[in-house]
This record gives C-alpha cells, sequence and structure tokens, in this order.
C-alpha cells in the first residue's frame, strides 16, 4: 500500500513538470515536441527492464575469462528492436565494448555528449555460499538475487532502460547521449574502458558521464543521503620481497626469508598513515553529520576543530573501515607466497600490499616511511605495473552536478546531497584524465546491507529500488539532456 501510494506521488509529480514545460521548443509546437515520455511509458519500460536485466544476470560474464561480447550481442538485440543502432568493437577474441548513440537536434559537439556507463563483467563466485543459484536472476520476496545485479548489470540496464524510453518518446535532445557498456572493469580495464578510450576514444568522447560508484544510502526506511561519486582513490600494488639462505628447515637460520617476511608485514599492517582532507570528504563528512545519530554527528563535525580533531578522526575511523579509508592511505596486505616444500626453508618470500592514495598524494613518500619502518636489509619493495590513473575529482558546483542534485531532493524529498569520494577504483578515472566531467551515481536506493553484497554472496538488488533508481536516472537524464 506504502509503495503505492509513493507511486502515486511520482504519477503526479510527473504531471506537474510535464504541466509546467514550455508551450515551444526550439519552434516546435508543443504538441509535436515529445519532452518525456508519459509516466505510464516509463513504468512500461521500468517492467520490461526487470526482464532485461534478468536476461542480463543469466549470461555469465565471470572475468576472467569475461566473455563479454555474448553479453553485448544480447543488448545490441534489444537495441535493435527499438531501432537503435549499436557497434560491438572487439579488443581480444570475445572481449570488447558495445555503443550506441542518441544523437542531438543540435550541431554534433563531442565535449557535450553525455556518457550513460556500465560495465557487463562481474566478479566470480563461491556458488556453495550462495541460497541461490548466482546466474539465475531468481525473484523473491521483491528482490531479484544474482552476481552482477548491483555491480554492475542493474546499473547497465538502467541506463539501457533511460536511453530506450527517451527513443520511444521521440524526444529533442540538446546534446548527444552515448550508451556504453564496456568489459574487464573488475580485472584492470585493458580490454574493456582502457581500449574503449585509447583505441576508439572518437565513438566515446564526451564532456560528462554517468557511472557506478555513488550511492543512494537508505537508512531506516528512507534515503539517508545520495551520495555523488566525483572522485576517487588511486590504487597501487606493492610487492614486499624478503630474501635469505635457503637450507634444510631440520637447521634454521636467523636470515630466514619467511619469517623477515612475516615482521616486514606486521610492522606495515600496524602502521597509519595521517589525516589529510580534500574538499570531496570534507563536503561528505559535513553533508551527512545531520542525517547521522547524536554521537556520529558530533565527532564528524568536531573532524577539523582546533581541539578535538584528532579524538575525532580516531573516532570515525573506528567507527567505519569506510571512513577510516577516506582520511588517509591505506595500506592492506593480500597476499602471501612462500616455500615449496614443508623441510625446506626458501630463500624468497613475497607479499603483496595492496595501497590505495588519496587523490593527489605520491607513492614514494609512503613507501620511504614503510623502509624505514620495516628497517631490515633483507626486505625490498617493488612496484607492480598496472595502478589506476591518477585523476584530477569532477567539479562539484558544474552543470551536471548540479542537475543530479536538484533531482535527487526531487526523487528523494529530504534528502542530502552530497560529494563522494570512492575508496575503490572506478573506469571514470580513465575519463577524468581526459577532462571529462564524470560522476559515479549508482542510482538504486540500497540498505548498508544490500550495499554490502556487492562482490560477496546473495548479491540482490530490491525490484522497488530498481524501479526508483531508473527513475532518478531518467529525470537527471531528462532535464541535462532533453530540450526544453
Ligand atoms: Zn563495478
Amino acid at each position: 500500500m506504502v509503495r503505492r501510494t509513493v507511486r502515486m506521488l511520482l504519477v503526479m509529480l510527473w504531471g506537474m513538470l510535464a504541466c509546467s514545460a514550455p508551450m515551444y521548443a526550439q519552434g516546435v509546437p508543443a504538441a509535436a515536441a515529445a519532452v518525456a515520455p508519459a509516466p505510464g511509458d516509463l513504468s512500461q519500460v521500468e517492467g520490461e527492464a526487470v526482464n532485461w536485466l534478468q536476461g542480463l544476470i543469466r549470461i555469465n560474464t565471470t572475468n576472467p575469462p569475461g566473455n563479454e561480447m555474448a553479453a553485448a550481442k544480447y543488448l545490441a538485440g534489444i537495441l535493435d528492436r527499438e531501432g537503435i543502432h549499436s557497434e560491438f568493437y572487439e579488443s581480444t577474441p570475445g572481449r570488447g565494448f558495445l555503443v550506441a548513440r542518441l544523437a542531438s537536434s543540435a550541431l554534433p559537439d563531442p565535449s557535450r555528449a553525455l556518457l550513460l556507463m556500465g560495465h557487463l563483467d562481474v566478479v566470480g563466485v563461491e556458488r556453495a555460499k550462495w541460497s541461490t543459484e548466482p546466474f539465475g536472476a531468481a525473484i523473491l520476496n521483491g528482490y531479484m538475487y544474482g552476481r552482477g545485479t548491483i555491480d554492475d548489470k542493474g546499473m547497465t540496464i538502467a541506463n539501457l532502460a533511460v536511453l530506450v524510453a527517451l527513443k520511444r518518446s521521440g524526444a529533442h535532445l540538446n546534446r548527444d547521449i552515448i550508451f556504453l557498456a564496456e568489459g574487464d572493469e573488475e580485472a584492470g580495464g585493458t580490454t574493456g574502458m582502457r581500449f574503449a578510450v585509447e583505441k576508439h576514444w572518437d565513438k566515446v568522447a564526451a564532456g560528462y558521464a554517468l557511472n557506478e560508484g555513488g550511492r543512494v544510502a537508505v537508512k531506516d526506511g528512507k534515503v539517508q543521503y545520495v551520495g555523488v561519486q566525483a572522485g576517487e582513490k588511486v590504487m597501487v600494488n606493492v610487492d614486499v620481497i624478503a630474501t635469505g639462505k635457503s637450507g634444510h628447515g631440520s637447521t634454521p637460520r636467523k636470515d630466514n626469508a619467511v619469517a623477515h617476511l612475516a615482521a616486514a608485514i606486521a610492522k606495515i599492517a600496524a602502521y597509519e598513515a595521517p589525516v589529510q582532507y580534500n574538499s570531496l570528504t570534507r563536503g561528505y563528512f559535513e553533508g551527512i553529520a545531520p542525517t547521522e545519530d547524536e554521537e556520529t554527528g558530533k565527532w564528524l563535525r568536531a573532524l577539523e576543530s582546533s581541539d578535538r580533531a584528532d579524538h575525532a578522526a580516531r573516532w570515525v575511523s573506528g567507527a567505519s573501515p569506510v571512513w577510516n579509508a577516506m582520511l588517509r592511505d591505506t595500506i592492506a596486505p593480500t597476499m602471501l607466497q612462500a616455500g615449496v616444500r614443508q623441510n625446506v626453508v626458501p630463500s624468497e618470500a613475497r607479499g603483496v600490499l595492496n595501497i590505495r592514495l588519496l587523490p593527489g598524494n605520491m607513492l614514494e613518500p609512503l613507501l620511504g616511511k614503510l623502509r624505514e619502518l620495516v628497517n631490515d636489509p633483507q626486505i625490498r619493495f617493488e612496484v607492480e605495473p598496472g595502478a589506476t590513473e591518477p585523476a584530477p575529482s569532477s567539479s562539484v558546483t558544474g552543470e551536471l552536478y548540479n542537475t543530479i542534485a536538484r533531482v535527487a531532493v526531487q526523487k528523494y524529498p529530504g534528502t542530502t546531497v552530497v560529494p563522494y569520494m570512492s575508496t575503490g577504483a572506478t573506469d571514470s578515472a580513465l575519463l577524468r584524465m581526459r577532462s571529462v566531467q564524470a560522476y559515479g551515481l549508482l542510482p538504486f536506493p540500497l540498505t548498508e546491507e544490500d550495499a554490502a553484497r556487492m562482490h560477496a554472496e546473495d548479491e540482490r538488488i530490491p525490484l522497488d529500488s530498481f524501479h526508483k533508481g531508473i527513475e532518478f536516472l531518467y529525470s537527471v537524464v531528462n532535464d541535462f539532456a532533453v530540450a526544453k
């Protein structure tokens, strides 16, 4: 019942918006200029989108090997039936990206174009831990279960639904809208986004982009805040290598490589980098402070106070691993490798540190600190290739950000819109390196509990949130790109 009321309110809101549309758009009488589809049409597309998402989940695109081409073909079929031409560009056999475009009625101008993007690959599953088939897309109690429902096939289908709804409405666009379904996001993007921007920039060139990475956070049954991702930390992996003399396990020596590696890793894991702020994290902590409980709000507000800043940072870091990671560079030891037999002392032992730097921070000073901490001539550090891009952040006062913020409070009255710096890496960095104002906007309202299922078992999306997310995204795109 409650849901139906919300839906009715949305429909009324649609009606009000339609009434306030100008009589004439680009000299075309209002009757002929279909500015937005009637609400009935959008809900029809939403219904179809549930089926499209089920179809996409059922195509297993676990990366590796990815096999994104099968998923791309499926989407191309849907686009085809809507009369939208799409093209697949293959990077390696079976992999690449799918791109389609709704052209504006204005002169082509890539710097104005809006890119709607998502990735088709998913991370693997530990089948035994799932309560449903991970690639079955079963609908149970209002949720669709499956790997990729949130990350990132849900977003890809929401983008598709927006494209289809706009195409069906015959809307006149004031900028091109590019639909991009790419691959290999979960394993570095070499055969997906990197291939797209480096080899086929003309196909995806845009001034603006909407991608995964943001959040519509639900707490106590309502939207607590809308986090618009405008920047991200930089990831780099560093090997820690211990060397010593190999020998028989029965006659151990002090220079044992395994023991030296273990001691080094223990010191590194105990290290906490200093707290630093940037405009995104400042805006985020200030913005969410009033939406949190009293105690949390008090410490969030005290983060940069003159007298309690240190204590506040400790409290906030302790309250959430995500907040901790937003406040500083982090180092997570993630892999260990040593030895070939139980009774053989190996000459080498290796560990991997997964390091996440705040935007603008360099690796070398941190490594210098780690060398000093470890202080062991048997240990050396080697930087692995494949670091993510140290991209500048997108503007939080620009045109698209403002549109998102305006639409968010219309859609979720009483909510707060905050800038968000993601601790993880997304494909948006590659775009920001090319002057694109890219934003992460995972538009589906999700509780912390559901959001935490990303990459974990029983990933699922509430169908109600799926619908709301499509409506939110549609309104943003409609506001930003449809000629009024
Ligand atoms: Zn993702």
